[in-house]
């Protein structure tokens, strides 16, 4: 169990907020980083085995980025390296992940047979590929995370960024902890509340099974 963190607005540089809120999360133990963040319209993600000062050395505060969702991995499937950690993307999809996928497995096996590569050990990539395979069918995010929470089973606190609406954070969970944090001009995701304090005090525990569309 390890940390999550997400920002979207107006006023900030997502990167600042998500190196912070993740450092905040030290405390939760991990064993790599990463984020996931849109500047110019266009998506990147960073991701190193081992302490968030590798992440933070390898990344431009400089740049402007108004959304991101940043990530530490406490690896449960598969080994700690750069593949296995967060972010994980598939098709249009990418996303951070905090808990277990326990039907994994099967839903790769499924997702193989219909053409879908992975390139990680992890259970995430999987829940990555399921979400981007229900998108392309749907074409409805909303419609996406109801079918993807009948399929899938075990626990999982997720923040996802569809390509095709760059300045949106989806959050859902199932008995994983996440928050959302409600700021002036923008909003914020994270598995514990000292990751957004600095920025707000006022959050909202997400029920399980319920799903947010942040913008
Ligand atoms: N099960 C996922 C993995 O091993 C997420 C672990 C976590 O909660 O960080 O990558």
């Amino acid at each position: 169990m390890c940390g999550i963190v997400g920002y979207v607005g107006k006023n900030k540089n997502s990167l600042n907020v998500l190196i912070d809120g993740l450092e905040r999360l030290e405390y939760r133990g991990y064993d790599s980083a990463g984020v996931a963040y849109v500047s110019n319209n266009e998506l990147f993600i960073k991701k190193y085995e081992g302490r968030i000062s590798n992440l933070k050395n390898n990344l431009d505060f400089n740049i402007s980025s108004n959304i991101g969702i940043g990530h530490t991995r406490w690896a449960t499937h598969g080994v700690p390296n750069d593949i296995n950690s967060h972010p994980h993307k598939q098709g249009k999809i990418t996303i951070v992940h905090n808990g277990i996928i326990e039907n994994f497995e099967e839903i790769k096996k499924e997702l193989i047979n219909e053409g879908i590569k992975f390139i990680s050990e992890t259970d995430t990539e999987v829940a990555a590929g399921l979400i981007s395979y229900l998108y392309n069918k749907t074409n409805d995010m909303n419609k996406t995370i109801t079918l993807f929470e009948e399929k899938v089973r075990g626990a999982y606190a997720l923040g996802i960024i569809c390509e095709d609406d760059l300045n949106t954070i989806y959050a859902v969970r199932k008995d994983s902890p996440l928050i959302i944090g409600i700021g002036e001009n923008d909003n914020y995701i994270a598995s514990d509340v000292p990751a957004i304090l600095k920025y707000t005090d006022k959050y909202v525990t997400l029920d399980s099974f319920r799903f947010y569309k942040l913008i």
